[in-house]
């Protein structure tokens, strides 16, 4: 029975508030209270500087004030403006040279790409699937469009890439839906900070290439920390094992400007696909340009329009790039602030690399993260443990937040 008044449940089980949000308004309730520096919110999705505001490219910021108005007034194609294209494929690929069949669809922020993949590539009902440790919008978007997610364990024994559960669960979904979207979130993946490592590529395009014998695979590769995840070639060097792939394995890349241009509000993304033939990029085309016809319509043009100023100009690309590789070298401290803090802590971890967010393994998420938040420090709950956002935190406050966590545990 629907609890709503009027409202349709659809099968959703939707909060009464974002946990997340809830969270970090307690945070900031209590900051404004005891005073902030009484208080560590390691809940917060974006790049903070060392004294709690948001990092902001001035270079970015800019070009925006320089933009005419036909810039952001005018609709942009549904698809994207040409000069959007060339340049998102820019960033995408970086110096890496495709000779797949290549197509971009203009899409508000990475959750469009998102949202637009699973609604094409899959049917509905069926489930998608994904890594057990996961951004949990994945699942809000797939039970919205009427699919649910599926989940294998992303770490082994060992703390590495679980190849046997992935295979697992690629195998029995395939040929239990005849096709399958996997989600793969990664380099510097959100919760955990993980990448895939060379072998664990290898292993998953080989059992891929196996699985698609018994239907189509859309691999969709979630790149939203690629820019915060390492030096630039060395992040893209997957990109290489997604060429040459049979027809029917499909490599969609979701791009998402929040993170790389710090433009979380501009609402600016993309899916490329990394098609084996021309008819399939064409289909890619079209089915991507429906759908955001039917859901969001256009995208954000001053996003785009920004995007191909910065890749015209090789100098301000340069004075870009720059600029955040200050700020991506200021997250590999605090994370490896973190991760040494963690083991000199005696606390159990997953395997962190790069990214915004950093995890500690628990049975019982909740209870650690409720004593947490009677001594001042808010982190997130997830159902494996819990997030900790060293992007919103000093380097100095990585370093003396996981002596905190173990005393809770214990
Ligand atoms: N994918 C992951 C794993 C994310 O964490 C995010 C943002 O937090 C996104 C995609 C997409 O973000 P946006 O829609 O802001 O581009």
């Amino acid at each position: 029975m629907s609890k709503y008044i009027l409202a349709q449940n659809n099968g959703r089980v939707i909060p009464l508030e974002d946990k997340i949000f809830a969270l970090n308004g307690r945070a900031k309730a209590l900051a404004a209270k005891i005073g902030k520096e009484n208080v560590i919110n390691a809940t917060i999705g974006s790049l903070l500087d060392d004294d709690g505001k948001l990092v902001v490219l001035s270079s970015v910021v800019e070009v925006l004030k320089h933009l005419d108005p036909d810039d952001y007034a005018d609709y942009a194609p549904i698809g994207g403006t040409p000069g959007f294209k060339e340049a998102i494929k820019k960033a995408t690929f970086g110096n890496y040279k495709v000779n797949s069949y290549v197509e971009v669809c203009a899409t508000p922020g990475g959750t469009g790409a998102i949202r637009n993949t699973i609604s094409n590539y899959s049917k509905i009902g069926d489930k998608v699937l994904t890594s057990d440790w996961y951004w949990s919008p994945y699942s809000t978007i797939a039970g919205e469009i009427g699919r649910s997610i599926a989940t294998y364990e992303l770490f082994d024994e060992n703390n590495g890439f679980n190849i046997g559960s992935f295979k697992a669960q690629v195998m029995n979904l395939v040929k239990a839906q005849g096709s399958l979207v996997i989600l793969l979130n990664t380099p510097a993946h959100n919760p955990t900070g993980y990448s895939l490592h060379d072998q664990d590529w290898d292993n998953v395009i080989g059992c891929l290439k196996e699985a698609c014998a018994f239907g189509n695979i859309t691999l969709f590769v979630d790149v939203a920390y690629i820019d915060f995840a390492g030096e630039e070639d060395e992040a893209r060097a997957f990109m290489a094992k997604l060429q040459n792939l049979p027809q029917n394995l499909l490599p969609i890349i979701g791009f998402s400007l929040s993170k790389t241009f710090t433009m979380y509000g501009m609402r600016s993304g993309a899916a490329i696909c990394m098609a084996a033939t021309p008819e399939i990029a064409a289909e890619f085309k079209l089915v991507n340009e429906f759908s955001s016809r039917g859901s969001w319509s256009n995208s954000n043009k001053a996003g785009q329009v920004l995007m191909s100023k910065v890749y015209e100009k090789p100098e301000l690309l340069h004075k870009v790039n720059e600029e955040r590789e200050g700020f991506r070298q200021m997250l590999a401290r605090r994370g490896k602030a973190f991760e040494d803090s963690i083991v000199a802590a005696g606390l159990p971890c997953v395997p962190y690399d790069s990214g915004f967010f950093a995890c500690v393994p628990c049975p019982n998420p909740g209870e650690i993260s409720e004593k947490l938040e009677a001594k001042g420090v808010f982190v997130v709950p997830l159902g494996k443990g819990i997030r900790i956002s060293v992007a919103s935190l000093s380097e100095e406050t990585c370093r003396k937040l996981p002596a905190i966590i173990a005393e809770v545990m214990k």
